[in-house]
Formats: structure tokens, C-alpha cells, sequence
């Protein structure tokens, strides 16, 4: 099967003990069978350790929501005492996603990590493909695929050519138009790009909407509040832009295909649209750029991107509320 990633993916590192907001606090890990199996067969010392730290398959995390293997240092005693290749699948995989296609399956590192953040930023998305043995996963409707995948590279493109105002007002259109055509059935691509036409946005709208989402972080909420306080202009700077046309790509990437599965593609462009706004109004607000900027971005991924019930209630919320409507979602980008 093919495996198709951005360059960048190879050039992940986790930064371990320099990471200032470690993925091994505050999540609940779950281990897979195959290697809980082997966890159970560890003796001695460290084997003990395991079975006190499981239960019901997952590690028991302290107090203060460390995993129990997560050392002071910021290193993982399991790497350290039996080797990587012994640390879970949660654990080998994040922050990289995979998604699988038929004979496709596309990966990426997800934004959620400071690192991957820093390299989301900091390069065009080239993406490249390579060969690798096939994996078993669920069909995939061949001919939806193909007009799926046309019709993503036609978004890249778009944000590549245009600025990004511009460009988000034509890949909206793109997305109710193509919307449109898989609603009734017309399997095929817009001929013509119409840009949506901007309407004045309804901003304390949209920041009342996302401090109303679950947050993950309970700093999260009061700092969006606080942003929300200065009054002075909510579109992304000129000096943004660069970064925030990846963060556009980056959303496009990793949501666009998954249209396949269930016809869905508007609600997923909005995302991106909002996600790139949103990202771009804290960088503007806070006047972050460079190391600052990848953190705030890799902020916004984990209380939006990766809590499921908040990507739902956006994807709903796109419908359904005023705000998030196609045109004043383009006119977010404008002053
Ligand atoms: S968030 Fe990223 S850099 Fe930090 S510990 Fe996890 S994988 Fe490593």
C-alpha cells in the first residue's frame, strides 16, 4: 500500500525532557493487549512496578496526573529500562495520526506537541509517498476517494496561489459548492472557483461559542476570555501570514479526506478556516511569533483538535449557527 506524509514527519523528534507540556500529563493511556501482554511477562523490579501501575488497561496516573513511568527529568522509565521498541502503540505513535483509504494509508504529526507544532510551522507541507506492506482497514468508496483527493489538491493550490484572505473566501466557496454536487448525488469537481462574498463577522459570537467548548486545560478558558477583552482588531496580520496558510494546509491535510467516509465536507473546511482564524486572532492578540506562536498553535490543537466532543459541536455549529456561516467566516479575514 502506498504511505503518503509530509516531509516533516521524518523529522520528528520528541523533545522529551525539554518539552514544556508533556503528553505523558493529563491524558489517560491506554495500552494495547500486545503489549500489556508483554508488560506481564516483565520480572523483577521493573515488572512489578508495571503490574502495580496498570489497571484496566491503562496506566494509573499519580496525583498530578503524570503517567507513573514519566521520571522528574521528563524521561519515560519504560524507554529508559526496556527500550522503545517495548513502549505501547499511544505512546510509539503520538503525536503522529494515520488515516487509511483502501491501498492508502496518510499520516502526519499532529499539532497537539510544541515540536510538531514548531515543524507544522516552520516549512510548506511537501507531502511525499512511499511503499509499505498493506495493512488491513475498512472500504473505502474508490470513485469519492479520487474526487476527494482532486478536490484537496485544488484547495491546496488555492491557498499556495492566493493570499490567504482571498483564498479562504474561494475555498469556501469550493466547499459549498462541492457540498452541493455530493448532496444530490453529482459526483464531480466545481468548474469554476466562486470566492464567497464576506459579511461583516459576528466575532464575540464566535469567541462566546469556543468558551463554552470543554476545555482541557482550565487555564484555556479565562486566557480566551482575556483576548477577547482587547477590543482592538480580530484579523490575522500580514506578518502571520506565512505560518497561518500551514496551520490552513495542516487542517485541510489531516480532515479534508475523511469526507470520504461520510459525504462531509463543508463542516471540515470550516474548521480548517476557523481553526487558522482563530490561531491567527491569539498570535495577533498576545503579538506572538516564532517558539511563542508554535505553543499557542499547539494550545488551540489540544483543547479543539483533540477532544472529540469539541470537534463534533464545531462541525455541528458550522450548520447551525449564524456566526459560523460561509460569508462571515470570510469576512474574519478582513478588518
Ligand atoms: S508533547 Fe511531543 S515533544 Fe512533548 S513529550 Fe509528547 S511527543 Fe514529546
Amino acid at each position: 500500500m502506498i504511505f503518503r506524509i509530509p516531509e516533516y514527519y521524518r523529522k520528528f523528534r520528541c523533545i522529551a525532557d525539554k518539552c514544556r507540556d508533556n503528553c505523558c500529563i493529563g491524558w489517560e493511556i491506554d495500552i494495547d493487549d500486545e503489549t500489556a501482554d508483554f508488560y506481564r511477562t516483565v520480572k523483577g523490579e521493573f515488572g512489578e512496578r508495571l503490574k502495580d501501575s496498570i489497571n484496566e488497561g491503562s496506566f494509573i496516573l499519580t496525583e498530578d496526573e503524570r503517567c507513573p513511568f514519566l521520571s522528574r527529568s521528563g524521561l519515560c522509565d519504560i524507554f529508559t529500562s526496556l527500550g522503545e521498541e517495548h513502549l505501547c502503540q499511544i505512546c510509539t505513535d503520538h503525536p503522529r495520526f494515520f488515516e487509511w483509504f483502501g491501498a492508502v494509508k496518510e499520516g502526519g504529526t499532529g499539532m497537539c506537541c510544541e515540536e510538531a507544532a514548531r515543524l507544522i510551522l516552520s516549512e510548506d507541507m511537501v507531502l511525499t509517498e512511499e511503499v509499505v506492506p498493506d495493512e488491513e482497514c475498512d472500504e473505502c468508496d474508490e470513485v469519492l476517494y479520487d474526487l476527494l483527493f482532486e478536490a484537496r489538491n485544488a484547495v491546496f493550490g488555492i491557498l499556495k496561489e492566493r493570499p490567504l484572505a482571498e483564498a479562504v473566501s474561494c475555498i469556501l466557496g469550493f466547499a459549498e459548492e462541492l457540498q452541493i454536487r455530493m448532496d444530490s448525488g453529482e459526483f464531480s469537481l466545481p468548474e469554476d472557483i466562486v470566492c464567497i462574498a464576506p459579511e461583516v463577522p459576528d466575532i464575540p459570537s464566535v469567541i462566546g461559542f469556543y468558551s463554552e467548548l470543554e476545555p482541557i486545560d482550565p487555564q484555556w478558558i479565562p486566557f480566551i476570555s482575556r483576548l477577547n477583552d482587547k477590543n482592538e482588531g480580530h484579523c490575522p496580520l500580514p506578518g502571520h501570514e506565512i505560518m497561518l496558510k500551514r496551520v490552513a494546509v495542516y487542517f485541510i491535510y489531516r480532515y479534508f479526506m475523511k469526507g470520504v467516509f461520510d459525504g462531509e465536507i463543508l463542516s471540515r473546511v470550516k474548521l480548517a478556516v476557523l481553526s487558522t482564524w482563530f490561531i491567527g486572532f491569539i498570535w495577533r492578540k498576545t503579538g506572538s511569533y516564532g517558539d511563542d506562536a508554535a505553543w499557542l498553535a499547539k494550545n488551540y490543537s489540544k483543547e479543539i483538535e483533540y477532544c472529540q466532543e469539541n470537534i463534533d459541536a464545531l462541525a455541528d455549529a458550522s450548520y447551525t449557527m449564524p456566526c459560523f456561516s460561509s460569508e462571515r467566516l470570510a469576512g474574519m479575514f478582513y478588518e
